[in-house]
């Protein structure tokens, strides 16, 4: 694993949610929890290998319930301590034993990070020990005299509004927390600072003045705004699909991408497998796109033997031209055997990967037709699928 993202949200600071008990990492934003929208960003990133998230030990529940299949990345969480920076060393150590070549440390309270941003931090790793998302100062700085007068005005040039994500060479920041936390030291604002400490130099790289911080009820307000006015409209589009194929002789099937030993084999000019088939109408017709006869005749010699993951892919990539985004596909699979139950999360892994979503948007689901029809005489399979799409008005 090259590089994994930490995301720290253990704190308690509660000044920025509407309910004043709940922490602002898990406060709605734009109808998600502002971690969700978080997690979103590193997931999009294809350098992230994994996602570990740092939470305050009362707040399990609201993980929980705030990431459920948000992510493929994620790893479970790991508890906090007292501060931010022991927050953070708990995270390291839990990285420990996988020694990831680098880690991004990033505030969960910052969900407009961007996959751009993430992608300038890590490429800056390349040649530096340490790099962090930051921004030029714009604002005039002034000292009060600690009576809400002006005592003096510090010149901005130079100066530099650090963020997050800021990321490390794994070993040398992990060296450097431990040897704070045994100086002492428990006063660091950021990790940069610790990094600055140990003598390892820190690039800046340009964050985004949009990457800011959740901390007050007025920055939940503008981040509603912003995401509201970002995100594009969305209209959903429901697509169905069926197929049918009869069993021949043979020693396997193949089910959702899924080869599954069997005393029989499907017959088709393809694998035969009919719930990928189903599944690829389904794609097709929320976007109104023919369907699989049309774009893969099989009259068409290119597409005997193939296997159906490639229909499918073909399907999602049509969605992806047209700036669409898959939201779930449900597929029944109708047959007495084989028995799917014990193959169903494998087929729901390899259809996600075909289509690039989450294993939470995949269903699964199998019955007989209690021995009636052609199902129930084991003449054949059947198989039904349903797909929501959303497209961009
Ligand atoms: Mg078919």
């Amino acid at each position: 694993m090259t590089a994994v993202a930490l995301i720290v949200a253990a704190g308690r600071g509660a000044r920025a949610a509407r309910d004043p008990l709940q922490p602002k990492q898990y406060a709605p934003l734009a109808g998600r929890p502002v971690l969700a929208h978080t997690l979103a960003a590193f997931d999009a990133c294809p350098a992230i290998g994994a996602i570990v998230v740092v939470i305050h030990p009362d707040d399990r529940a609201l993980f929980e319930a705030s990431t459920t299949g948000v992510s493929s990345k994620l790893a479970p969480p790991v508890l906090g301590g007292a501060t931010r920076q022991e927050s953070v060393r708990f995270g390291l150590e839990a990285l420990a034993t996988a020694a990831p070549e680098h880690v991004l440390i990033h505030d969960a309270a910052r969900p407009f990070v961007t996959p751009d941003i993430v992608a300038r931090v890590l490429e800056a790793l390349d040649t530096n020990e340490g790099a962090i998302a930051a921004e030029p100062l714009s604002d005039t700085l002034k000292r009060d005299d600690g009576a809400a007068a002006i005592a003096e005005t510090i010149p901005r040039a130079g100066l530099w509004k650090a963020q997050t994500p800021q990321g490390f060479r794994f070993s040398s920041i992990w060296t450097a927390h431990a040897r704070a936390a045994a100086s002492g030291r428990e006063d660091f604002t950021d990790d940069a600072a610790i990094a600055e400490w140990a003598g390892l130099k820190i690039a800046l790289v340009p964050g985004a003045s949009g990457n800011f911080k959740l901390t007050t009820p007025e920055d939940m307000q503008m981040a509603e705004r912003l995401f509201r006015s970002e995100t594009p409209a969305w209209e959903p589009r429901t697509g169905t699909g069926f197929d049918v194929h009869a069993f021949c002789a043979g020693d396997h099937v193949w089910l959702g991408g899924v080869q599954i030993p069997h005393d029989k084999g499907l017959l088709g000019h393809s694998d035969a497998d009919a719930p990928l088939h189903a599944l690829t109408d389904a794609l097709l017709g929320a976007i109104g796109d023919g369907d699989i006869g049309q774009h893969f005749p099989p009259s068409d010699p290119a597409w005997k033997g193939a296997r159906s993951r490639v229909f499918v892919e073909d399907a999602a990539k049509r969605i992806a031209a047209r700036g669409g985004r898959i939201t779930n596909v449900d597929l029944t699979i109708l047959c007495e055997e084989p028995r799917i139950g014990p193959h169903r999360d494998a087929i729901r892994a390899a259809i996600a990967d075909m289509l690039g979503i989450e294993i939470g948007r995949v269903a699964v689901k199998a019955t007989t037709t209690e021995q009636l029809g052609f199902t129930g005489r084991k003449e054949g399979i059947a198989a039904l699928a349903t797909a929501t799409v959303l497209l961009p008005l």
